[in-house]
């Protein structure tokens, strides 16, 4: 499938809100990944395809990951919602034919992050969060850090924005993202 044909099938599957933060997170992914000296084509289609099991209910979304074998964490059965990352991950292969490990590993990450996260994990993490239709209090500074200092240090603010923003409504933290926000800091050391 072309990047044209992923578009079409791409806008048929998703609503259309969620069909333009996907170009956004793309675009925003292609940018990153000129500045850090990522390949291009691997943001492009990571970033498109990131959201592409975000239109399954949340019940379905726990039969789909039972149903991929994918390992469905205590949390996730709380919040199943986290899983559009890796079931979409699992459907980029199948349905867009995305056969390149780093772009599967880079969708499957997108929402809580991962142990050893690659530079195109990272930036897909990262593009989700700054896309040019995203609007939340404290996103214009995020924007701001992508034009200016290192890739773990972009991700370690995007991290606590996550992170605070969870704490604020008492919610639950994926483990992952803790895992993952750690090892940034070890490095930035
Ligand atoms: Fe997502
Ligand atoms: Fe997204």
């Amino acid at each position: 499938m072309t990047i044209e044909e992923m578009k079409t099938e791409l806008a048929k599957r998703l609503k259309p809100s969620r069909y333009e933060h996907s170009l956004g997170v793309a675009r925003a992914a292609v940018k990153l990944a000129e500045r850090f000296g990522v390949d291009t084509k691997k943001a492009e289609l990571a970033g498109l395809l990131h959201d592409c099991a975000r239109e399954f209910p949340q019940d379905k979304l726990i039969d789909e990951a039972y149903h991929r074998g994918i390992i469905v964490s205590p949390i996730e059965q709380v919040i199943p919602f986290m899983l559009h990352a890796p079931v979409g991950a699992s459907r980029a292969g199948e349905l867009y034919g995305v056969t390149d490990r780093d772009v599967i590993e880079a969708i499957a990450r997108h929402t809580v992050g991962g142990k050893g996260m690659s530079d195109l994990d990272k930036i897909i993490y990262y593009a989700d969060m700054i896309e040019e239709n995203r609007d939340y209090p404290g996103v214009e500074e995020l924007r701001k850090l992508a034009e200016t200092v290192s890739l773990d240090e972009m991700l370690l603010a995007g991290f606590d924005q996550t992170l605070a923003f969870v704490l604020s409504k008492h919610g639950l933290m994926h483990p992952d993202t803790v895992v993952a926000r750690n090892e940034v800091i070890m490095r930035l050391m």
